[in-house]
This record gives structure tokens, C-alpha cells and sequence, in this order.
């Protein structure tokens, strides 16, 4: 058996990455239709690819959060996907998710977080892994929809909560709608991240850096035309990428989720942004959308870009520091990532 290293986790989504036996199970008691109810076959279907028109690809989410509107299918999800990201040696996640998106069934946001607590802590027992969580706001909900978000996830600081995010449509919603949202979860003491330069290009980043002031950005992948690129390296950084390293702000970056939506693997710039001292760190994004794992990435960004185990070990490192969580687990998690590593 190989001896699995110890990695941080800082963007994983839970709705993306239930597995497919779980969403055939709960898709039965909430009498939720599937395309089928073969679990490999709903794996393959699951799969987002280059050019899917945005409605089909966000078909995928919407099955699972169909499944996943009572506390017991959200614990259960919450618990899998510790046990999963476990397994491959994560010791620590921030898992992240739109807990509004989930009172159909009748529960109250406060239950929501609360379901989703229990099974982090019930994974967190039986694995070992850390497990926190990021509440997410919608770019293309009304702003008070994400404020409401924001305040849910302030009060919910006890609940495993950590941090705020915005996801959703980067194309027709700028961050700058949802300033207000971000400006209560800063207040609240959480982390702030947001999903920028997924989609759209460096402006959508800048004005994420404008109106959210994050720690951390979810993807930066397009921050790479904000650059001046010359032999097979950042020659010069525009305005926004050196914002990036002077308030070093990290970048979630994810190598199959950013392939899956049209920049192949070998092609991604992260390479280039970890020479230019733009910090990044390793994640899955949508482990069930897109059909990867951690140690999936970890491979492609070894085979593809060449980055060795010394380089895993100070980009955990630097993603120890960027987590959202209290100061003691990350002294914890200092420790165990640096002797892990080597
Ligand atoms: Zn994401």
C-alpha cells in the first residue's frame, strides 16, 4: 500500500462530488428521476466535457441537489466526502456548498449547516480529516440572497463554518453585485474566497479583488492573459496578477475541473504562476462532475507540469497558511504536512 502524504484541501465542492451509488440510493427515497440507475453509466454522465452548453452541465449539480434536501441525504454526503478525501490522504478540507439551495424539502437554513456539520464531524472522528466548511452565495441570485447567505454563515462560525464564497455564473454576474455579502462575512471574522478568472478574464478578477478583498481566488486560471508570456515563462505581470503576489492572494487551482470546461491539463498555466511566485494549491473542485480525486490531481500536476515532492510540501504549506481555520489546527497541520513531506 502506498503511504499517502498529507494534503490540504482548500476547494472542494460537496454538491460535486457525491458519489454516484449515493445519488442512486437517495434519488430513490426522494423520488428524484435519474438518467440511470447503473452507477458507472451515471458516473460517465456526470462527466462535464469541453464545449457542454451551460445548462446541461449545470443539469449535473441540479440532480444532486434534488437528492439533497433533508438532513439525513446531507449528512450522509458531508460524511462520504470526508471518508473520500481521506482516503487519499487530505488531513484537512474546506468543503463548500449553497446551503440556501437546499430548503425545499422544508428544512431551515440553520438545519441545512447543521446536517452538514454532523457529518463532517462524524468523517472527521472515523478518519482523522479535518473538516471545515465554506458556505457559498450565488453570483446569479439576487445580492440579498447572498447577503442572507453571508449572515447565515456568520452566525453559523460554531457550526464548522470558516469562510464565504461566490460561485455561479461569472459571465453576466459581477462579484461587485454581492459586495455587501462579502463585507459582512469579512466583518464576521470568516475567510473570504471567490470563484474569478474561471470563466472570464482579468477583469472579473479585478473586480473580484475590488468588491469581495479575498484571501484566496477560486481557479485565477484566466489571470494568465493579465501576463506577458516569453519562453515558457511569466515575463511580465499586468496589474491584476501583481495585485495577486503583492496582497498574496492564493489561487485554488483546478487542473481536471479547468480541462473539463476547455484548457487542457498540459496547457494550464499553473506552472507558470508558481515560477512567477503567485501562490497556488492543489484541488479537485467537483470530484463526481468532472471524475477525478486528490491524488489524481497530485499526479497531473507532477506528470504534466513536473512539480516534485518538495514542491507539494511548501505549497501545502503555503495552503496551511491561506486555510480559514483557527491558528492552533494550523500549527497542527504545519506539523504534520512538514513531517509528511519530508
Ligand atoms: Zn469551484
Amino acid at each position: 500500500m502506498t503511504v499517502q502524504r498529507p494534503k490540504i484541501v482548500l476547494h472542494d465542492h460537496l454538491d460535486g462530488g457525491v458519489r454516484p451509488e449515493t445519488v442512486i440510493d437517495l434519488a430513490a427515497a426522494a423520488k428524484v428521476d435519474l438518467p440511470t440507475r447503473d452507477s458507472s453509466q451515471l458516473a460517465a454522465w456526470f462527466t462535464i466535457t469541453p464545449g457542454m452548453p451551460f445548462e446541461e452541465a449545470w443539469q449535473r449539480f441540479g440532480v444532486v441537489i434534488d437528492v439533497l434536501q433533508t438532513a439525513e441525504s446531507l449528512r450522509r454526503v458531508a460524511r462520504e466526502a470526508v471518508e473520500d478525501l481521506a482516503a487519499d490522504g487530505v488531513v484537512y478540507a474546506e468543503l463548500r456548498f449553497a446551503p440556501l439551495s437546499h430548503l425545499r424539502g422544508g428544512l431551515r437554513p440553520e438545519q441545512v449547516i447543521g446536517a452538514v456539520a454532523a457529518g463532517l464531524e462524524e468523517g472527521e472522528a472515523e478518519t482523522g480529516c479535518i473538516a471545515r466548511m465554506i458556505v457559498c452565495g450565488l453570483r446569479e441570485n439576487e445580492p440579498e440572497e447572498s447577503l442572507r447567505a453571508a449572515h447565515l454563515a456568520v452566525a453559523s462560525a460554531d457550526s464548522r463554518v470558516v469562510g464565504f464564497d461566490l460561485a455561479g455564473n461569472e459571465f453576466d454576474f459581477g462579484a461587485d453585485l454581492h459586495a455587501e455579502a462579502f463585507a459582512i462575512a469579512r466583518q464576521g471574522g470568516l475567510g473570504v474566497t471567490v470563484h474569478a478568472g474561471e470563466m472570464a478574464g482579468p477583469e472579473s478578477i479585478a473586480s473580484a479583488l475590488n468588491s469581495a478583498l479575498p484571501r484566496r481566488v477560486g481557479h485565477g486560471l484566466h489571470l494568465i492573459d493579465d501576463c506577458v508570456v516569453a519562453n515558457g515563462k511569466i515575463a511580465e505581470l499586468g496589474p491584476v496578477a501583481r495585485e495577486i503576489v503583492q496582497r498574496q492572494i492564493m489561487l485554488e487551482v483546478c487542473l481536471t475541473s479547468n480541462s473539463c470546461l476547455g484548457t487542457p491539463v498540459a496547457s494550464h498555466p499553473v506552472r507558470l504562476f508558481h515560477d512567477a511566485g503567485i501562490a497556488v494549491s492543489i484541488n479537485p473542485d467537483d470530484r463526481a462532475i468532472t471524475t477525478t480525486t486528490v491524488a489524481h490531481e497530485y499526479s497531473l500536476w507532477r506528470n504534466a507540469h513536473g512539480f516534485t515532492n518538495r514542491d507539494f510540501r511548501d505549497i501545502n504549506l503555503r495552503a496551511v497558511d491561506a486555510a480559514f481555520c483557527e491558528p492552533d489546527t494550523k500549527a497542527k497541520l504545519r506539523d504534520l504536512v512538514a513531517a509528511g513531506w519530508g
